[in-house]
């Protein structure tokens, strides 16, 4: 059924990491959650880093997930939930982040750039900083300049698609 449900199953953009960075849990949830899902603890409240440990082509605790992901819904779930565009035109834009993640990732890989963040919700925000610090296009190589392009090429595609 081509419904906005599926649509959530068929992309992942949150749970991998593309579109979110960490899921906050409440009090009540870091006990019931605990046994499944690696989380940070402090002062009795909870948070997970993205990528998600439960996420393997789709939520693999979907019935008791946290509230903040029953929840979420991006710009492009709610354009489909208001009819504004269809299931097929969504699932090609979730292709296109997709296809622009797989070459960001490609070329940070080429480029061996020293990154902390694991996730690439974060990595995307270690990068933005950086070449902001080395702003000056000529201390940067042809490959540096596709990865800038590649960067704001998603950036536009997650703000102006999904309202991120
Ligand atoms: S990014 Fe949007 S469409 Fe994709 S899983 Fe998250 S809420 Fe659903
Ligand atoms: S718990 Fe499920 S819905 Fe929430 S981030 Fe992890 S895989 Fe995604």
């Amino acid at each position: 059924m081509k419904d906005s449900v599926n649509i959530c199953l068929s992309c992942g953009l949150c749970c991998d990491g593309t579109v979110i960075g960490f899921v906050q849990l409440g009090r009540e949830e870091v006990p019931v959650l605990r046994e499944f899902i690696d989380m940070e603890n402090a002062n009795g409240e909870g948070f997970f880093l993205q990528p998600c440990n439960n996420y393997c082509d789709g939520c693999t605790i979907y019935s008791k997930r946290p509230k903040q992901c029953a929840s979420f819904k991006c710009g492009l779930l709610k354009s489909l939930e208001q009819k504004e565009i269809d299931f097929d035109s969504a699932i090609e834009t979730i292709n296109v982040v997709k296809q622009k993640k797989t070459a960001i990732e490609k070329k940070l890989a080429l480029l061996q750039l020293k990154l902390h963040s694991q996730s690439f919700y974060f990595k995307m925000l270690e990068l933005k900083k950086l070449f902001q610090k080395n702003k000056s296009e000529s201390s940067l190589s042809q490959n540096h300049l596709d990865l800038v392009s590649d960067l704001q090429q998603l950036d536009n595609l997650l703000s102006k698609k999904f309202n991120i």
